[in-house]
This record gives structure tokens, C-alpha cells and sequence, in this order.
């Protein structure tokens, strides 16, 4: 049996009257990839900010490992292994690919302000930062400025913030988004690397991408799970090609 190294039970988020996330359960386990689908507004982005501790729910619990997570901070549920990449927001755009990922990195140490006063630190820092740059293919941008490189690679760099902290499991939200196809498939192939040793949760639109890419499917729709399971067998589904495949 694979390793469950998340497990989220009936989560539900309501914003006033309406509940984006209605009773969803899911899990993630280690070597493998889960993707969530699911047309616009369909609860997709609010599930992995539960996940992250970015919201709080309403109502249902989130197990991290050996941990229950519930209403955790978004810091105290990072330290307890989890990674979410934000979009873009976290680059310093005039700082260089190495720098970006350093900080993130240096982010993870029991002294993050006097880093450089412990020698320990700093190597294990390096290090830290040379894995998640070599893992994220970006090694020969290492010295680029962040705001120079293109926007696969910020994707990439983004990612390689959140391996930094070396998390076990990774929160994704549409990672492909305005890709062109030559940096969808580096990102796929980004992916399928990551999966060799981590649970990850992948919000995409891309359904070749999904298709490669995931061994557990769910499909959301106002807020709720209409099929979750094997692709090949949600794919086949007649409700999920009523509600949402269909229409592509
Ligand atoms: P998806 O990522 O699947 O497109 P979202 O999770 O972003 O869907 O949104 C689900 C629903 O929740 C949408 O109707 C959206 O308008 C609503 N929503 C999301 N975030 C908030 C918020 N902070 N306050 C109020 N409504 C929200
Ligand atoms: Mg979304």
C-alpha cells in the first residue's frame, strides 16, 4: 500500500451563503499524483487554500502525516511538511534564480536572521538550495535575474522556492497556466520527477497534461466531488461527461 501522507475529511468552506467547498474528502499519497478538475468556480483553488492553512473550514478535518492540521497557520503546516507554490507573488524579481531560492531555503532554519553566524546553517542551506534548483531543472539559470528569465521558468523558479523547504507534499494550482507547448511539457516532465518522491495535490486545466500526469482523478463541480478514481475510469464516467468533459 502507497504511504497516505495527507488525508482531508469531509471539508467544507462557506462564504456566506455559498459553500465553494461542500463535503470534499481527499488524499495524497507519496509517489503519487492527484489531480483535482473541475470547471470555473468550481471550489478548486478554495480546496488547496484549505489544504494550506490559507483559509480556515468551516467545517472537516485535514491529517498531515501523523498530525491533525486543522486551523493550523499556513507557516505551522509548512514546517509540517507541506508545499504550496504562490503564483509569482513570493519572486524577487531584480534578485538572481540562486538568491530567490536561497531565501526560500533560508526560510526553513531555526535562525533565519543570523544565518550567517553558523556555519552548519549556511552549508546545509547551500545545499538545500543547490537540490531544489538542480530538481526544478533550472541550473543553468542560476545566476539569471528572475524578472530576465521567461515565464516557464518563473513557474519552475516558483517550485523550486517551495522544494526548498523540502516539503512531502506539494499543493500545485494550475501550474501550466499560459504555457506555451515547448514549457508545458517541461513542466510535465518537472512533474513527473517530483512525483518520484513526494504527494502531490494538482489543480490543471491541461487535460493531456492531466491525463499523463495523474494516477487518482477528481472531478469537482459547485463545490462538491462528482467522481473520484482511477483517469481511465472517471474519463468514462457519464456524469463527469455531462458536467465538465464533455464540454472540451
Ligand atoms: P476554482 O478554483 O475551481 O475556479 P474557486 O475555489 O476559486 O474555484 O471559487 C469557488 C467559488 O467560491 C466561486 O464561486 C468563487 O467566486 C467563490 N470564492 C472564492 N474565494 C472567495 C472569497 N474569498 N470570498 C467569497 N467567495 C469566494
Ligand atoms: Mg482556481
Amino acid at each position: 500500500m502507497p504511504e497516505v501522507l495527507l488525508s482531508a475529511r469531509g471539508l467544507t468552506k462557506r462564504f456566506g451563503g455559498l459553500a465553494a467547498v461542500n463535503d470534499v474528502s481527499v488524499d495524497l499519497w507519496r509517489n503519487h499524483i492527484h489531480a483535482v478538475i473541475g470547471p470555473n468556480g468550481a471550489g478548486k483553488s478554495t480546496l488547496t487554500n484549505l489544504l494550506s492553512g490559507d483559509l480556515p473550514p468551516t467545517s472537516g478535518t485535514i491529517q498531515l502525516g501523523t498530525q491533525d492540521v486543522t486551523g493550523w497557520t499556513p507557516e505551522k503546516i509548512s514546517r509540517q511538511g507541506l508545499g504550496r507554490s504562490y503564483q509569482k507573488t513570493n519572486i524577487f524579481l531584480p534578485f538572481t534564480v540562486w538568491d530567490n531560492v536561497r531565501l526560500a531555503a533560508q526560510s526553513r532554519t531555526p535562525h533565519p536572521l543570523r544565518w550567517l553566524s553558523n556555519a552548519t546553517d549556511f552549508i546545509a542551506i547551500n545545499a538545500r538550495t543547490e537540490r531544489a534548483i538542480e530538481l526544478s531543472g533550472l541550473k543553468d539559470r542560476v545566476k539569471s535575474i528572475a524578472g530576465n528569465t521567461s515565464h516557464g521558468e518563473q513557474r519552475q523558479l516558483e517550485i523550486a522556492m517551495t522544494l526548498a523547504t523540502e516539503p512531502q507534499v506539494l499543493l500545485l494550482d494550475e501550474p501550466l497556466a499560459g504555457m506555451g507547448m515547448a514549457e508545458a511539457e517541461r513542466m510535465v516532465a518537472l512533474l513527473q520527477r517530483l512525483k518520484a518522491d513526494h504527494g502531490i495535490l494538482l489543480v490543471e486545466h491541461d487535460m493531456d497534461a492531466v491525463f499523463t500526469l495523474a494516477d487518482q482523478l477528481t472531478v469537482m463541480v459547485d463545490g462538491r466531488v462528482i467522481a473520484s478514481g482511477a483517469p481511465a475510469d472517471v474519463r468514462a464516467d457519464a456524469n463527469v461527461q455531462a458536467a465538465y468533459l464533455g464540454e472540451h
